[in-house]
């Protein structure tokens, strides 16, 4: 296209969460910036594939729940009416409105947003593909890489059918399968299990290892698994899935493992949420100086540089966690780095929600690394049960827990299981990024009743007794 900038300061490729905030930081510190994305406005997998279509129908999934528990508080509703049309048109419109939006917030700050792919034929040059328009070239003097990741695939398992959904095809709510088998009890296939067990669906999910949500603590993960275990079918644990095979009444699986009483199993649909892989192929990073570790994210420095001096990586292809508030942080940094600001991304704490019903969410260190760093700790559990709040609820199943430094009494780490988990988690990051000791935390005054009352209590509990819930020793 004529018209087309030939070369720029700064171009950003990826528009997602790290991409977008990326190139936005870069504009406001009056750099030239071009960001290139193959979607029609910025947002990338975060909000058009992942977090933010997942939450819209994590809600209506958490209003089919309540409505039916209401029943034991006396309020009986009919059983509700799905239109899987409008729900998934409802949760598009969601996905257009904030995408539309930062499309405006992009303008607004001169960002040139080119619709299309990008490669590197040079440390200082990129091959630009329009989706509307001929190749050209495109020289930087930074380029942010901002790629992303995708969903990864069951390696020797390779079948072609429509019944079988990754958790793009899952987002896109086709229709209600009757049955379900979630490969996967990472945080994805758990979201997408409730989703799909709220609306109907018989769902099953098969995890390799011996317990749901690696990474999390399992005294947290043990009050998922138990309503869990109500809401879907069964959870099968060291299982595996060995075979699929498609045939005209649904997938036959086959499985692996030493609790598998029936190996051979018959389900309406699958869906495949064993991880992410990061998207650092095709990219021409073999014509930079840029590294590339054994899994396959992009090598950085403190700086988010890589060890090609003009390019830089942010994001899920830079390395784990791969969450979305993670490569927003890192875009920021980036772009000061490259604007001269002396920065640096070392977070003390980066938050992790599972938004399923209950939520589980954690910050800092877990008690796992605690332990397997030979740290000296203190771990205190507050039980939702002495909770007002939780009681008024109806959702005393919940915990919320404490790992402190037992000489210094700053809090390493914050865990929370229970609604609303997402939310109060940030109240410990915060506290461990001001490097708090559990007193801090004891001594603020919180809202009563609310359930941030139980992160008050499980700091008190260092200290003694709390003052609504009283433990020996
Ligand atoms: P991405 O969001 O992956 O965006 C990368 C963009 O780069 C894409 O638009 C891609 O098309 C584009 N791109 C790739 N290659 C090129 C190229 N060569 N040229 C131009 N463009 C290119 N995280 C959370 O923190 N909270 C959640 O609740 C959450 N829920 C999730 C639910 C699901 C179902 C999924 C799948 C993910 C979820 N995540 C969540 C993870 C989150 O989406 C990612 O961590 C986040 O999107 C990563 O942001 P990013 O900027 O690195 O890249």
């Amino acid at each position: 296209m004529a018209d087309e900038n030939k070369s720029t300061q700064v171009v950003v490729i990826g528009g997602g969460p790290g991409g977008y905030a990326a190139a936005f930081k870069c504009a406001d510190l009056d750099m030239e910036t071009i960001l290139i994305d193959p979607e029609e406005n910025p947002g990338g997998v975060c909000l058009y594939r992942g977090c933010i279509p997942s939450k819209a129908l994590l809600h209506v999934a958490k209003l089919l729940n309540e409505s039916e528990e209401a029943k034991d508080w006396g309020v009986k509703f009919k059983k509700p009416e799905v239109d899987v049309d409008k729900l998934r048109g409802w949760k598009s419109d969601v996905v257009k409105k904030l995408t539309g939006g930062l499309g405006q917030l992009a303008r607004a700050r001169k960002v040139k947003h080119v619709r299309g792919i990008a490669k590197f034929l040079d440390a200082h040059t990129l091959e630009v593909k329009p989706a509307d328009g001929n190749k050209y070239q495109l020289t930087f003097q930074h380029a942010i890489l901002a790629s992303g990741s995708r969903p990864a695939t069951i390696p020797g398992i390779d079948i072609k059918s429509d019944r079988l959904m990754d958790s793009t095809s899952a987002l896109d709510l086709k229709d209600v399968p009757s049955s379900l088998l979630v490969i996967g009890g990472g945080y994805i296939g758990l979201e997408m299990g409730t989703v799909y067990a709220s609306l109907g669906s018989k769902v099953t999910v098969v995890e390799m290892l011996p317990g749901l949500i690696p990474g999390a603590d399992r005294d947290l993960v043990q009050v998922l698994h138990k309503r869990l275990k109500d809401k879907f079918e069964s959870i099968m644990l060291n299982t595996k899935v060995v075979d699929m095979k498609e045939q005209k009444n649904g997938i036959k699986v086959t499985l692996e493992g030493k609790d598998v009483d029936k190996p051979e199993r018959i389900f309406d649909k699958v869906l495949v949420s064993i991880g992410r892989k990061p998207n650092s192929e095709n990219l021409g990073l073999s014509k930079t100086g840029v590294q590339i570790d054994n899994k396959g994210f992009v090598r950085v420095d403190a700086q988010r540089r890589t060890a090609e001096p003009s390019i830089y990586a942010i994001g899920d292809v830079a390395g784990e966690p791969m969450l979305a508030h993670k490569a927003t942080h890192e875009g920021i940094h980036a772009a000061e780095a490259i604007a001269g600001h002396k920065v640096s991304f070392e977070p003390m704490a980066i938050p992790a929600v599972v938004f399923t019903d209950p939520e589980l969410a954690w910050t800092g260190i877990t008690e796992n690394e605690a332990k397997e760093q030979g740290l000296n700790y203190k771990v205190t559990k507050y039980p939702w049960a002495a909770s007002g709040r939780a009681l008024t609820l109806g959702r005393t199943d919940g915990l919320t827990k404490f790992i402190v430094d037992k000489d210094t009494e700053r809090i390493l780490g914050v865990a929370v299981v229970g609604v609303g988990a997402g939310e109060l988690i940030a109240e410990g990051t915060l506290a461990i990024e001001m490097g708090a000791v559990a007193q801090d935390v004891a001594l603020t005054i919180h809202p009563h009743p609310t359930l941030s009352e139980t992160v008050m209590g499980a700091a008190e509990l260092i200290y003694g007794p709390a003052t609504d819930y009283y433990r020996k020793g």
